[in-house]
């Protein structure tokens, strides 16, 4: 340790205590003469050289490796500093004697006589190789990440528990026609109409509060003006600040649900007539049944079917018998309102049912629609070709256990009308 003074250390401390706080000082220290030969090495320098200090002392690195004679090659900086009298600090990249590559961040200092004269240089390096590893890991996350998101195709953002949003991705952005800039940091109820700002925070809250994620379907409309469909995951995060924050996911599924509502609409319409098939003419007839039952209002039901339908197909063929299937139901839409319930029962059956409407009223749209089929004549190119229907109409009775009971009446008055001579309504009313 001869050559470190240590006159000017802190309290004046004695060299075997400047000794070993230079050697746990968790840097690489070093000091060399202005020829680049050692002149002190700490404990980190001698370990990553794996020699004693007295082999090392007065030799250069490279003499130290076994190559003498490179005096000259002190590289520019050394000579930045020695020369010129800078202090240099940065980023450096060694090939180490055990062959390893590591990344130091070095500061060589002149160090000067009393005089002022340079006479070497003080080395201190901090061996950096981890934080520059993962610092690149780091970089490479971030930009696969950005990639991901920017690309994926859902909307993903991040709340905090104060309703500002802390990350948006591209998707969100183009929703909101807004550039990201200006919705990170932005409420919720700044960028969406209020009750669906409030809508989302309320479901925002509950995941936070409980912890637990929560999938649902939600409708937005679009910057277009476009009520588009997602599918939201949206998680519970802590975010770096340890403060609670909410993770969204939107999957826009426009399309799918428009072909969900297709196919549900096809399942539960006549694909002839476009009139509620059976199954959901009973589905809808017991909501109807419960509604009339709670509210106390009247609930009427004709039944209908068209007289001799079989003549019709016999004579003009199953197509034209198809085409006046199609022209009934239009003239009778003429005649309901959107609240009746028109149903295609059976081939050449159908059913409406009538909410708010007693059995007196019900008989009078069964007769108007007798008189307008009768009227209707809808085939054009078919001039000799006559319709008629026969109609059976009931009521909900407070004893009918259920909606079959008022069909079974509606349906046995049908009955009747048929035996009576068809083309006439018949009204039964509930006993
Ligand atoms: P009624 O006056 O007693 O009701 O006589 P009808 O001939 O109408 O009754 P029937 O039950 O004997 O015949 C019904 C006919 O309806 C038989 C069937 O071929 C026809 N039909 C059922 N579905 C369709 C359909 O989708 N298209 C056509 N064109 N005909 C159908
Ligand atoms: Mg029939
Ligand atoms: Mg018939």
């Amino acid at each position: 340790m001869q050559d470190i003074d240590t006159r000017g250390s802190p309290s004046g401390l004695a060299a075997d205590a400047y000794r070993l706080l230079l050697d746990e000082v968790g840097a690489f220290v070093y000091t060399a003469d202005l020829h680049g030969r050692y002149t002190y090495a700490n404990r980190l320098v001698l370990g990553m050289l794996g020699h004693p200090l007295d082999d090392v002392i007065g030799k250069t690195f490279a003499e130290v490796f076994g190559a003498p004679g490179l005096d000259d090659a002190l590289d520019e900086t050394d000579r930045r500093v020695m020369r010129d009298g800078e202090t240099v600090a940065r980023e450096e990249t060694h090939e180490l004697p055990d062959g390893s590559t590591r990344t130091f961040w070095s500061i060589k200092k002149p160090l000067r006589d009393g005089e002022g004269r340079i006479t070497g240089l003080l080395g201190i390096s901090y061996d950096i190789t981890e934080k520059v590893q993962l610092e690149v890991r780091l970089r490479e996350q971030k930009t696969m990440l950005d990639a991901v998101l920017d690309n994926i195709d859902a909307l993903v953002y991040i709340k905090d528990a104060s309703r500002h949003f802390q990350y948006a991705n591209q998707r969100v952005a183009s929703m909101f026609g807004l550039p990201v800039e200006q919705i990170v940091g932005r409420l919720d109820s700044e960028l969406m109409p209020p009750e669906i700002a409030d809508r989302f925070w309320a479901i925002d809250q509950q995941i936070m509060a409980s912890g637990q994620s929560l999938a649902s379907e939600e409708t937005l409309t679009d910057a277009q003006g476009e009520l588009r469909h997602y599918w939201s995951v949206v998680v519970p995060w802590t975010n770096a600040a340890g403060s609670p924050a909410v993770i969204g996911m939107s999957t826009d599924i426009t399309a799918l649900h428009e072909l969900k509502e297709e196919l549900q609409r096809q399942a539960r319409t006549d694909s002839l007539t476009g009139c509620a098939n059976r199954r959901w003419f009973f589905e809808l007839a017991e909501i109807e049944v419960a509604r009339s039952r709670q509210d106390g209002s009247p609930l009427s039901l004709i039944a209908i079917d068209l007289d001799h339908f079989k003549q019709i197909n016999d004579s003009y063929g199953h197509p034209v018998g198809d085409l006046v299937l199609q022209d009934f139901v239009g003239c009778c839409r003429n005649i309901l309102r959107t609240t009746d319930i028109f149903a295609r029962t059976g081939g050449e059956e159908f059913c409406i049912l009538l909410p708010d409407t007693s059995l007196h009223a019900a008989g009078e749209i069964a007769e108007r629609i007798r008189t307008m089929t009768l009227a209707c004549q809808p085939v054009v190119s078919h001039p000799g070709l006559r319709i008629s229907a026969s109609f059976g109409a009931s009521a909900l009775a407070s004893s009918d256990a259920d909606f079959h009971a008022l069909f079974a009446r509606a349906d046995h008055a049908l009955y009747d009308a048929k035996e009576q001579g068809r083309n006439r309504t018949v009204m039964l009313p509930p006993i």
